[in-house]
């Protein structure tokens, strides 16, 4: 019987933990879908992963991981993906905002024959005002950079065995799980869900991190930002022409150019193009660098196999094929 792996990563989330196993438990038993909970607890500071061990000791298809520092939900997802056993991976949030109900649904696509089903936000729940903007303002920009319409995405999708292992195979370390399951392809279906109210906890987003998650994005799957550096180039050359025409009529009719006023404005306008330029391609030497430093995704510190002293070795970590 094919199995449903479960990714959820999981930053500062201990109120969350115990709670969302136990409704993912039951929405799947009550489908009669075989399932394994892989939590990856990003680095947390607070109990998230004793809350995770407590869970895997009560349930033996519970497991998980900890970072050895907060990489980002990226790499958890990642992690994730790597542990995961099952034939179909379902990523979704620990907070359950992504409702566990859809799941079924999922699923069920998945036995037709989808190889990626995307969820898609039908409304984006209730969120603060300078939230929703700068999450309103990142989309737009992404959405307009790599060409897919971001704003109904998320992170909550299921993927087939055959995307997980392409997936895993893609060298890159700056990785945007959201759009690279569109530019793998694959058979897509879509199911819609409403985002819920997080119950415990509070969102993990700042306005910083939010606009530094949009510029690492957009800059590691679109080189639009650079082509940009063309355009205000070609820009100012237009510019400096008709400046050079009408400089050049002044002088040979005799009235000569008035005051520094012109040639201060010059210097400022293009001073600060070339600044821009320049901070734009650093970024993405800055991405060059990262990526050809070649450092892994993700350091895991700890395991619930290995906590569990070494019991789960490849033969009993299978879950496959016992009974459900
Ligand atoms: N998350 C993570 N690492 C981080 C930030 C967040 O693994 O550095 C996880 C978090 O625990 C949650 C999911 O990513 O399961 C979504 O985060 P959050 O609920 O804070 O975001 P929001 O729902 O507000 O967009
Ligand atoms: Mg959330």
């Amino acid at each position: 019987m094919a199995l449903l792996s479960i990714v959820l990563p999981a930053y500062n989330e201990e109120q969350n933990i115990a709670n969302t196993a136990r409704v993912l438990s039951r929405v799947l038993e009550e489908s009669g879908i075989k399932y394994e909970l892989v939590f990856v607890s990003d680095g947390s500071r607070d109990n998230t992963f004793s809350e995770i061990q407590k869970a895997a000791e009560g349930n033996r298809r519970i497991k998980g991981a900890e970072f050895s520092r907060n990489f980002g939900k990226e790499a958890a997802i990642f992690a994730g993906l790597g542990m995961a056993s099952g034939n179909a991976v379902v990523v979704m949030d620990c907070d359950l905002q992504h409702p566990p109900e859809v799941i079924p649904q999922m699923w069920k696509l998945w036995q037709e024959g989808a190889e990626v089903v995307e969820g898609i936000k039908l409304s984006r729940g209730r969120e603060g005002l300078a939230h929703k903007l700068s999450a309103g303002l990142f989309y737009k920009i992404m959405s307009r950079l790599i060409n897919m319409d971001m704003n109904a995405s998320s992170d909550y999708k299921l993927l087939d065995r055959k995307v997980v292992d392409v997936l895993m195979t893609l060298p890159e370390r700056n990785t945007f799980f959201r759009a690279l399951s569109f530019w793998v392809g694959f058979r897509t279906e879509s199911v819609y869900y409403e985002v819920q109210e997080r119950q415990f906890g509070e969102s993990k987003w700042s306005f910083i991190s939010l606009m530094k998650y949009a510029v690492t994005n957009a800059t590691s799957f679109s080189t639009l930002p650079l082509q940009l550096v063309t355009v205000m180039g070609v820009v100012s050359i237009l510019f400096s022409i008709v400046l050079f025409v009408q400089t050049l009529i002044r002088y040979l009719s005799g009235t000569a150019v008035e005051g520094f006023t012109t040639v201060i404005l010059l210097l400022l306008i293009i001073g600060g193009f070339l600044m821009l330029s320049l901070g734009i391609i650093g970024h993405y030497i800055a991405r060059i660098y990262e990526e050809v430093k070649g450092r892994p995704k993700y350091i895991i510190s700890r395991t619930t196999q290995e906590a569990a002293g070494g019991r789960e070795t490849g033969e009993n970590r299978r879950i496959e094929d016992d009974k459900f």
